[in-house]
């Protein structure tokens, strides 16, 4: 068993002497996974966001176009979670201690002597730690830094795009297809926290005043979306799209980065 798959971009598996002697530090992103560890439904595990930063890096990096280039740094697998407090299995640091984490990372990534820090996050919570942390460490270290987004996925259904944000079709989809020993479908169900012909007032989304919404507050089961709906042959299609379009962002990255390094 050869573990992770992409340890040939894996800083941690190389040596000091290997690292130093890298020859495309000036352009080639170091990525960074950030993920969590939270309760997602009764029929998936709760490693669900840590893992899928694990599948996006090994599609990703299968993918990568010619000329493109990355490194890949420990990933941060537990996160900011406390919207989903009161479900068992749900582990998670204070935005604070994140901040802390994105920033020594991005301290090394910069002694190093790489030029850019790329996110691929996994779970919506951090995002809000991630937009400001990421400005900060384009002004203290000079690094380009931000958060790569894949392309919002084909023919899922309407209201699962509006309101399927946790669990649902699209992540238990892809989940059954990278690793579908995990997933339980028998315990799957279908809660959404609103309906785009019913949207009502409070909800986690689109709503029209921002709260701060616990899961508790609008899910029983802890889902948001249909998982029963989800399938391993959607899944498949999900993160093939997503892969092809979170390598080309890094195809992106590494041009801008060739170009300020000329
Ligand atoms: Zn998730």
């Amino acid at each position: 068993m050869t573990f992770p798959s992409y340890r040939d971009r894996y800083l941690p598996a190389m040596t000091p002497r290997r690292i130093r002697a890298l020859p495309d530090r000036s352009w080639a992103p170091v990525i960074l996974a950030t993920g969590a560890i939270e309760q997602h439904g009764p029929h998936l595990p709760v490693a669900v966001d840590a893992l899928m930063g694990q599948v996006w890096l090994s599609l990703v990096l299968a993918r990568l176009p010619a000329g493109a280039s990355c490194y890949v740094a420990p990933p941060i697998t537990i996160g900011k979670s406390n919207e989903h407090t009161g479900f068992p299995g749900t582990l998670m640091i204070s935005r604070d201690t994140l901040r802390s984490q994105i920033l020594a990372v991005a301290r090394q990534v910069d002694a190093w002597g790489f030029r850019s820090l790329a996110v691929i996050n996994t779970h919506g919570g951090n995002m809000p730690v991630l937009v400001p942390t990421l400005r900060e460490v384009r002004a203290l270290y000079g690094l380009r830094a931000g958060v790569l987004q894949s392309k919002p996925v084909s023919d899922i259904p309407a209201q699962e795009a509006a309101f399927g944000i946790h669990a649902g079709e699209v992540e238990t989809s892809w989940v059954m297809a990278a690793a579908g020993r995990l997933v339980d479908p028998s315990r799957a169900v279908c809660e959404f926290p609103a309906r785009i012909e019913d949207p009502g007032e409070v909800r986690p989304v689109a709503a029209p005043a921002l709260v701060a919404w616990a899961s508790k507050d609008v899910s029983k089961s802890g889902i948001m979306g249909d998982a029963t709906a989800a399938t391993a042959e959607k899944g498949e299609r999900w993160l093939g799209q997503g892969a092809a379009s979170l390598a080309a962002a890094i195809a992106e990255i590494c041009r801008l980065g060739r170009e300020t390094a000329r």
